[in-house]
């Protein structure tokens, strides 16, 4: 850490942003996270002044920062209309949980819920699918993608709201490279661009942001939220490679934010445009003739037998 100048030295110090240099007290650190989330938003133009956004919440502590933000600066724009959407991946013990408290949020910050059910959708649920598949986190992104973007679109939302941190968005930048899956990577560029008409745009407001700063922004608007962790994530790839990122953050302080800044300036720069095919099955665009979501539940099916 840096030395302290006079002014900081006087002020009760809560968080030292290393990649910045610089110290916070209480309310410079809840001011400048307020700035920060309303900057990418308008750098990004993730909304119109009367975008009708669907926030992705489930309650742990990146869906309920993200809640608590929207709601304070969608205030000022009285002709924006937000709603909460949680998809019950019928996870024992965890998906239930989950949803209590997104109930509860619901109530607080008065806006309407909109429940999906894997079991009602597909007709298994993630704790079916895992006594199929050893790593089943990728295939309940997959999922729980479509079953958003399938709730937004068919209840006209045109924006789907993601609680992502730096740290998450990285990742996802990364898995895309590793995966060769240019055309994931180009129908989600950061601006909102609504490249298909059933394709409703992606925004994460959060993604400048680190999770610890959520964490302790949570803490310091005594924001409730939950703990529990899916216990599929807990023996996942995902997890590993997400807790090897958080390392190398704390000790090269700056590195995510470059993967974000390269693929900022990759959207920005390329000639490549996203093949929109449509599945043949959704009509949702893909660059197949299944998306990726009905391919993974036609193998599912195969393998399942029903
Ligand atoms: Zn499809």
């Amino acid at each position: 850490m840096g030395p302290l100048n006079k002014k900081e030295s006087k002020k009760e110090l809560i968080y030292f942003k290393v990649d910045a240099g610089r110290y916070f007290d209480k309310k410079d650190f809840l001011s400048w996270i307020n700035k920060r989330v309303t900057k990418t938003i308008s750098y990004f133009d993730m909304f119109e002044y009367n975008s009708r956004i669907l926030i992705a919440v489930n309650g742990d502590v990146r869906s309920v920062v993200l809640l608590y933000l929207l709601s304070k600066i969608e205030k000022k724009f009285p002709r924006a209309k937000m709603a909460i959407a949680y998809i019950d991946e019928g996870i024992s013990g965890y998906s239930d949980r989950k949803l209590s408290i997104v109930k509860k949020l619901a109530t607080k910050f008065d806006l309407p819920l909109h429940v999906v059910r894997f079991k009602d959708s597909f007709g298994f649920t993630v704790d079916t699918l895992a006594n199929h598949y050893e790593n089943v986190c990728e295939i309940c992104k997959i999922l729980k993608r479509w079953l958003l973007n399938d709730l937004a679109y068919k209840i006209g939302y045109d924006r789907i709201a993601l609680g992502r941190t730096l740290e998450d968005v990285a990742f996802e930048i990364l898995m895309y490279f590793v995966r060769n899956k240019l055309n994931a990577l180009l129908i989600y560029p950061f601006t909102p661009e609504r490249l298909h008409k059933k394709l409703v745009p992606i925004v994460k407001p959060l993604m400048f942001l680190k999770k610890k700063e959520i964490i302790l922004f949570a803490h310091l608007q005594n924001l409730p939220f939950s703990t529990s962790i899916c216990p599929y994530f807990l023996k996942s790839m995902e997890k590993q490679i997400l807790q090897e990122m958080y390392r190398l953050e704390e000790k090269y302080p700056g590195m995510l934010f470059g993967l974000l800044n390269f693929a900022q300036s990759f959207f920005v720069n390329t000639k490549e445009k996203p093949i929109l095919r449509e599945c043949k099955i959704c009509g949702y665009p893909s660059s197949d003739t299944l998306c990726e979501a009905h391919q993974l539940l036609e193998h599912i099916r195969t393998l399942m037998q029903y």
